[in-house]
């Protein structure tokens, strides 16, 4: 007898994906690699610029924008804009979008 049967097997396989694509350390963005410069991103929301970011209001960072992808409760997690790199939850950029 199997130890997992096919239907399972079929249901654990999407989860042991996001697993491991998790389990990959992912090192963090820093503001002065080329994709963040592009994006204006800020790892402390508090220090953007309104004068050059108009588009910034307080409150806003990572950990409130839709594309942000918590990790547990660590003070970074993903973002699907920086593909291998996390963001630091009170960071900023520009193409922040606020959560449905
Ligand atoms: S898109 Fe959102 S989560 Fe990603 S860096 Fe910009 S503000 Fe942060």
């Amino acid at each position: 007898m199997a130890l997992l049967s096919r239907r399972t097997l079929i249901q654990l396989v999407p989860l042991l994906g996001t697993g491991l694509a998790r389990a990959q350390p992912q090192s963090l963005l820093q503001e002065d690699d080329d994709e963040a410069k592009a994006t204006g991103y800020h790892a402390d929301a508090t220090r953007v610029d309104k004068a050059r970011f108009p588009k910034y209001a307080a409150g806003q960072t990572c950990a409130n924008c839709r594309l942000y992808a918590p990790d547990g409760s660590k003070p970074s997690g993903g973002c699907a804009l920086f593909y291998g790199k996390d963001v630091l939850a009170k960071g900023w950029c520009k193409v922040w979008e606020k959560q449905a």
